[in-house]
């Protein structure tokens, strides 16, 4: 079933269905919406060179810095503008 499927409801996600596809969804749009896009998003606010990584922490689609020493930064969707 897709996402985009008519009557979708997160309650008939797995447990932590929403919170990955959250994270596959953060992953996968930059890379065909942004293809110009040359600039690291988002940037890492601790390093500043490289991206962050959505990734699925608990239950939370979360943005992460893949550097020892960083580890999630923030949720998905709370990023500052
Ligand atoms: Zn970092």
């Amino acid at each position: 079933m897709s996402i985009a499927s008519v009557g979708w409801d997160p309650d008939d996600a797995p447990p932590d269905g929403l919170a990955a596809t959250t994270a596959r969804l953060a992953y996968e749009i930059p890379d065909f919406a942004f293809d110009d896009v040359l600039e690291p998003w988002p940037p890492c606010p601790r390093h500043h060179d490289h991206p962050l990584y959505p990734e699925v922490r608990g239950k939370r689609a979360m943005w992460v810095c893949r550097r020892i020493g960083g580890g999630p930064i923030v949720e998905v969707g709370q990023l500052p503008a």
